[in-house]
């Protein structure tokens, strides 16, 4: 028997103007952040997401950096957030010297339960960071009243969520300051890239100068404030203006993937799949995760052994941040518990999920799961 197709967990779809608006770049030269196709980016994509404000940054984890800054947080600010993501977003929170505070997630839809973060406020909390895991939004009703009453800020790192709506209203609309990521995992990706919004017109001029290093307009080289170099080039933007033209239609095609992997995964006994829609949204799969039941009797680390050993790449899912090794050391979150997180930390992993895969392919994945769960 010839053995089976590899099939990596992230293949990327680049067949629109891709190529033609790199092509653009080349032929007139303009490569660094100064060209055209970098501001181009930022209005269509703030356009898109109902925003009036739109700063490139050079990946979705400094776009939290530059955010947690301009907000102002620092040492005796807590800021709210899901035990279950990415260490991105308690580094932004960390290295502006301001206090994470963090909530379990729900089990049903894997992001932060709303419920928790009320009975995590104190008089120090200063903003909610939250995060849209996976493919549904969380849950903004609730969050959004929290906010107002405590006069907090959002931050909404809507990475995986391009495309997405809560209530009809775009992710990456909600946040005083929202961020998204161009990973190539990402359904918009730009090799490299990142993508901070807003509607604050001071908040989206801090934004540019910490990305810009704080140069001045009239003395470039005498600094107020410390900034970084988070500049996007003209290349990646290029990337993403031909990315955001179809992104309907990954979108669409994100739907159709999930729903053909909810339908060749649906029988086998003990495996949780992702929900296809909660009441105020339908997931987009940004990447398709299973977890397992406490029927199996193995964790997400056998289980993606032995689908490796059938030709099937998948990722694990985020390790909770108070079990982070690296905060452990210091004594951060010290006796702290978040069993959902921790469930889905030991127990949960994704499937290959990139735009660039086939029907066929996805077949023979779920072929591959079901031979590993039967
Ligand atoms: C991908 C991701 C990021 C980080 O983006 P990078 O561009 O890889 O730095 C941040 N938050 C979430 C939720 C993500 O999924």
């Amino acid at each position: 028997m010839s053995s089976p197709e590899f099939i990596p967990v992230n293949q990327v779809l680049l067949d629109g103007n891709e190529k033609k608006y790199l092509n653009q770049c080349i032929d007139s030269g303009w490569i660094s952040s100064e060209g055209p196709f970098v501001r181009q980016f930022e209005e269509q994509f703030a356009a898109r997401m109902g925003r009036k404000y739109g700063i490139a940054v050079c990946n979705g984890s400094v776009a939290l950096d530059a955010a947690v800054c301009a907000l102002g947080l620092g040492p005796g600010d807590e800021v709210i957030l899901p035990a279950f993501t990415i260490i991105s977003c308690v580094a932004a929170v960390l290295r502006a010297g301001a206090m994470p505070v963090l909530v379990d997630s729900d089990l049903a839809t894997w992001n932060m339960d709303v419920d928790h973060v009320k009975k995590r406020l104190t008089s120090r909390t200063k903003a909610i960071m939250l995060v849209h895991i996976f493919g549904l939004p969380v849950d903004m009703d609730p969050i959004l009243s929290l906010a107002a009453e405590h006069g907090l800020w959002i931050i909404e790192d809507a990475a995986e969520m391009h495309g997405q709506t809560y209530r009809g209203r775009p992710c990456g609309a909600f946040g005083e300051i929202s961020t998204f990521s161009f990973y190539p995992n990402k359904h918009v990706t730009t090799g490299e890239g990142g993508m901070i919004l807003t509607d604050v017109e001071g908040l989206a001029g801090k934004c540019r100068s910490l990305r810009n290093l704080c140069f001045q307009t009239n003395k470039r080289f005498v600094h107020e404030d410390l900034g970084w170099n988070f500049r996007m080039s003209n290349l990646q933007a290029a990337l993403g203006v031909a990315q955001l033209e179809r992104l309907d239609k990954f979108v669409a095609r994100k739907r159709k993937m999930g729903q053909q992997y909810s339908r060749l995964l649906a029988q086998i006994p003990g495996l949780q799949l992702p929900l296809a829609s909660a009441a105020y949204a339908e997931s987009i799969y940004w990447v398709y995760g299973l977890l397992l039941g406490d029927a199996i009797a193995f964790d997400a680390e056998e289980a993606m052994r032995r689908l490796r050993e059938l030709g099937v790449d998948t990722r694990p899912f985020f390790w909770p941040m108070h079990q982070q090794p690296v905060f452990r050391k210091s004594g951060l979150f010290a006796g702290e518990s978040y069993p959902v997180a921790e469930r889905l930390g030991r127990r949960g992993f994704y499937l290959p999920s990139g735009l660039g895969i086939s029907d066929a392919q996805i077949n023979q994945v779920a072929e591959s799961v079901r031979r590993v769960f039967s």
